[in-house]
């Protein structure tokens, strides 16, 4: 059967499951979300943020791109913050990375992959903020796992720079914002930093409200 099909048949299946279980199930789903996490993740096909945590649908708004990246520029992205956070209100805010990623190996090769650079552009800069801890590792799995941390510790710093965040906290002391990554080889989840509401912010990125 084309693998294609199979989706569409598995979902079937889905969802016949959940009705078994619990007729109104749908009913239930269909009528509003209250999600408390918003989750920024890599793309990347092994890191489905439900699947592992454990998670149901309607627990968990979503952002995916390649190599977990919150940049200042993306409208799309500031758009999915801005509802998550002014919009649902959640409490907290995940931006997870995962070892082995391929945007953050992309980063450290010297290969050119198109459109995809000015994306990997921005993990090249922080590799070159933290260019002199990274080399000194000596293989470069440890390298890019370096880097995949640091890209999450930026990518959070990056989180609380948005007027968005800053706001929200003003107001409503929230969100907390936490960096995580993901173990492909254990499938486990580290904590690498939470951020509380209201935490100090670099002057050059402070707005007053
Ligand atoms: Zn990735």
């Amino acid at each position: 059967m084309e693998k294609i099909k199979h989706l569409l048949l598995e979902n079937k299946a889905w969802a016949g499951s959940k009705v078994d279980i619990n007729k109104d199930y749908f009913k239930n789903m269909a009528k509003d979300q209250n999600p408390e996490f918003l989750w920024i993740g890599c793309s990347d096909s092994r890191v489905p943020e439900s699947e592992i945590t454990n998670s149901t649908p309607g627990q968990i708004f979503v952002h995916r791109n390649i190599a977990n990246l919150v940049v200042h520029t993306d409208t799309n992205f500031l758009s999915v913050l801005s509802y998550a956070v002014n919009n649902l209100q959640v409490p907290h805010v995940i931006v997870c990375g995962h070892y082995n990623c391929g945007g953050v190996k992309a980063a450290l090769s010297h290969s050119s992959l198109g459109l995809i650079d000015n994306w990997v552009r921005n993990i090249k800069d922080t590799y070159f903020t933290h260019k002199f801890e990274i080399e000194k590792i000596s293989t470069e799995r440890e390298k890019v796992n370096k880097l995949v941390e640091f890209n999450v510790l930026e990518q959070v710093k990056n989180l609380t720079h948005t007027a968005i965040i800053q706001k929200a906290w003003h107001d409503r002391q929230a969100p907390h914002i936490h960096g995580w990554v993901y173990d492909l080889d254990s499938g486990l989840l580290k904590e690498l930093v939470t951020i509380k509401p209201g935490s100090e912010i670099d002057s050059a990125y402070r707005y007053d409200f």
